[in-house]
């Protein structure tokens, strides 16, 4: 069944073409990754999705509704939860604090408080610890969790693995799997394209605004990756 399906979709950034006609589905329950050089515009697709940069043009329906034109506020409650780049946590408040952030306009559903610390055991012993505290990496675990809490039937993850130590990212992907078996669909932005190809079941390459290759991992040659991800021919 398609959960997300993106029609023609352009956002620009002033003159800028920064996504341009691009069009991708998503099935429930599937790990799509966006893989692209800098700048390819898989921030402002993920930023789009969550209603923060509104479209040009093109269409969004998310469960069989358009919400291309939905405020971002109001796709929380509809079942999209974005894990922003850079975390953007509140660092003055407790690890638990910003946990119980994204409970508001929580939709009914597994997660719950006790169950992102079963997912991540070291958040309940340094729930009172001010996040500011928190390596990077902790910090986009803690990001997840919030994003879990609101029990999302699509959560986006941008930078998933950028500037994170590798033992934390290997951590965030180990549980991946749990969190989509639930029933929760993920759409990453992953810098690091091996990471993407080892846990995607279908990968969409950006170049300047566009697709310009997807399928499946096991589908895809190497070659055809890098010619797609550096633009050659
Ligand atoms: P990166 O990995 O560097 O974040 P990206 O693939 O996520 O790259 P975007 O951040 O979506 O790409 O940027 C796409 C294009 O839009 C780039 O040329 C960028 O400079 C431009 N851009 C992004 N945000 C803005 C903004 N707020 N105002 C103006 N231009 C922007």
């Amino acid at each position: 069944m398609t959960l997300l399906s993106v029609r023609d979709l352009t956002v620009h950034h002033g003159q800028l073409r920064a996504v341009d006609g691009l069009s991708l589905d998503l099935g429930k329950g599937e790990v799509l990754a966006i893989i692209g050089a800098n700048g390819a515009g898989k921030s402002t697709l993920l930023r789009a999705l969550a209603g923060l940069n509104p479209p040009t043009s093109g269409s969004v329906h998310f469960g069989g509704r358009d919400i291309t034109r939905l405020p971002a506020y109001k796709r929380v409650g509809a079942g999209i939860a974005l894990v922003p780049e850079g975390r953007r946590l509140f660092r003055s408040l407790t690890v638990e604090e910003n946990l119980l952030a994204g409970a508001y306009r929580r939709r009914p559903g597994a997660w719950t408080l006790p169950a992102v610390y079963e997912l991540f055991p070291w958040m309940a012993d340094r729930r009172t610890q001010n996040a500011a505290q928190l390596s990077g990496g902790e910090q986009q675990s803690v990001a997840i969790g919030r994003a879990l809490l609101a029990n999302p039937a699509l959560l986006l993850i941008d930078e998933l693995s950028l500037g994170l130590a590798p033992v934390i990212v290997r951590r965030i992907y180990e549980v991946l799997p749990g969190i989509v078996g639930t029933g929760t669909t993920a759409l990453l932005v992953e810098q690091d394209v091996s990471q993407a190809m080892r846990v995607a079941d279908r990968v969409h390459c950006l170049l300047e605004g566009r697709s310009v290759l997807q399928g499946r991992p096991a589908d895809l040659t190497a070659e055809q990756v890098e010619h797609a991800y550096f633009g050659m021919g």
